[in-house]
């Protein structure tokens, strides 16, 4: 196969995947993994369950050991950063310095957490930053870790996965209030039976779930924050948790004059607008096989596969092997409380749930139809069902080519 360089910007799962897959399809030329975060890539998943909580060290967490990329011949530059793309030229330059010409070249981002949207004044009290965490590096682990093990009381807002895992890693600690704005958590994704049973779980848990919360401020005094609602109602805490989702990183590709829109803009094959530049994981929003139009996904089986996916695509440029069109119907899980929920497709669409079992005793799967077709499904204790789910989705919808 064709020597030269592949460079791979984000060392999250899609870009560590693509350049495990570069090799595992033979590829001979030399593949440049490089990441801003410092370290080696790492599970990101654990960040708001076990790497929170303590109950895993940030070396179990690791997607591979060290000696796997020297063994690879992956060239891993962690704790650098890339800060602009010349697409003429075929190159890229770091902050330490570095101009690298590409091949090909993969931007696998991801994301960051997504600021609240307040008023300015109503967050810019003095000393505020300090206090207020958000949740999506091992460093942003550890950090909430420490803040926790000293808090007597933290104040999640948002009531979506994040928060909920946040929420239940807490809570054999400080005092726990989620302050969700939807009318119960996680009501975006679940049959609302599902989310009041997760509610349930959370208050017997000793978890305070406050729904339909519509932020005004959050202010720190001497008492610590205090978040206040329009209804007139606040809670005050030594720790406030943002977790309101997640932007994409596509500042690096706007810049270069890459197709950009909510997400780097990509193709079934993950070309984006620029010759030899591809986008996988979460900051790609690609088309989607069953509902049309596009969209970005944010769960870790995706990233994955996707970044498989760019890995044969970018070699297809490189060596002319064909590949294949990427299809998939996405899926996800949450560990609450020791619970799994899965969930896949897009039930944030549903017209219609159907329950199959018993959500009190924790034993069910539920369907979602849109226009009496399948389009979700959200399973507790029946992990098999999922995949099933999955198979169905696609036939209903004759997306040729998905993935289950
Ligand atoms: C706390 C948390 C818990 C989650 N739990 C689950 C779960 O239980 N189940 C599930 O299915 N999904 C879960 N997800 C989602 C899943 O982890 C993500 O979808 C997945 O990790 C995305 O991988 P990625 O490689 O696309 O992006 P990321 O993991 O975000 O990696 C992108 C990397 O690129 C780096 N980067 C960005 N810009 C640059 C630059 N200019 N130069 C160098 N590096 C750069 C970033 O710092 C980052 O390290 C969770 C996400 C979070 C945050």
């Amino acid at each position: 196969m064709a020597a030269g360089r592949i460079v791979i910007v984000g060392t999250g799962v899609a870009g560590a995947t693509a350049a495990e897959t570069l090799r595992k399809e033979g590829y001979d030329g030399q593949v440049v993994l490089i990441g801003d975060e410092p370290g080696l890539p790492y599970r990101r998943t654990m960040v708001s369950k076990e790497l929170l909580s303590g109950t895993a060290t940030p070396e179990r967490a690791q997607l591979k050991p060290a000696q796997f990329w020297a063994d690879n011949n992956v060239e891993l530059r962690a704790g650098v950063s890339v800060t602009e793309i010349d697409p003429e030229a075929r190159t890229i330059a770091t902050d330490d310095g570095e101009t690298l010409a590409y091949d090909a070249l993969l931007l696998a981002t991801g994301g960051r957490p997504r600021e609240l949207t307040l008023a300015p004044a109503a967050v810019s009290a003095p000393g505020l930053d300090s206090g207020v965490h958000h949740l999506r590096t091992l460093r942003d682990a550890q950090s909430l870790g420490s803040a926790l093990a000293e808090a007597r009381s933290v104040l999640i807002v948002g009531g979506g996965l994040i928060g909920c895992e946040v929420a239940a890693a807490a809570s054999s600690g400080p005092a726990v209030t989620i302050l969700e704005s939807g009318g119960a958590i996680l009501e975006r994704v679940l049959p609302h039976e599902v989310s009041v049973m997760l509610g349930k779980l959370h208050t017997a848990n000793g978890v305070d779930v406050q729904a339909g919360v519509a932020l005004t401020g959050i202010v720190r005094g001497p008492a610590g924050f205090t978040a206040t609602a329009a209804d007139g109602r606040s809670w005050t805490a030594d720790v406030v948790v943002v977790a309101v989702g997640m932007a994409p990183n596509t500042e690096l590709a706007e810049a270069a004059g890459l197709a950009v829109s909510d997400g780097i803009l990509v193709d079934e094959f993950c070309a984006t607008s620029a010759p030899g530049i591809f986008a996988a994981g979460d900051v790609a929003r690609l088309p989607n096989p069953v509902l049309g139009g596009t969209h970005r996904v944010e769960h870790w089986n995706h990233a994955q596969s996707h970044g498989a996916a760019a890995a044969r695509a970018m070699l297809g440029g490189i060596s002319g092997v064909a590949a294949e069109p990427y299809a998939d119907v996405p899926w996800c899980w949450t560990n609450q409380y020791g619970k799994n929920v899965q969930i896949a497709g897009w039930p944030g669409v549903a017209q219609k749930w159907a329950v199959d079992g018993s959500v009190a005793d924790h034993d069910f799967t539920a369907l979602a139809t849109r226009d009496d077709r399948l389009i979700g499904a959200v399973t507790l204790g029946r992990p098999k069902d999922v995949r099933s789910a999955r198979a169905r989705i696609a036939a209903e919808h004759d997306a040729v080519g998905s993935r289950v």
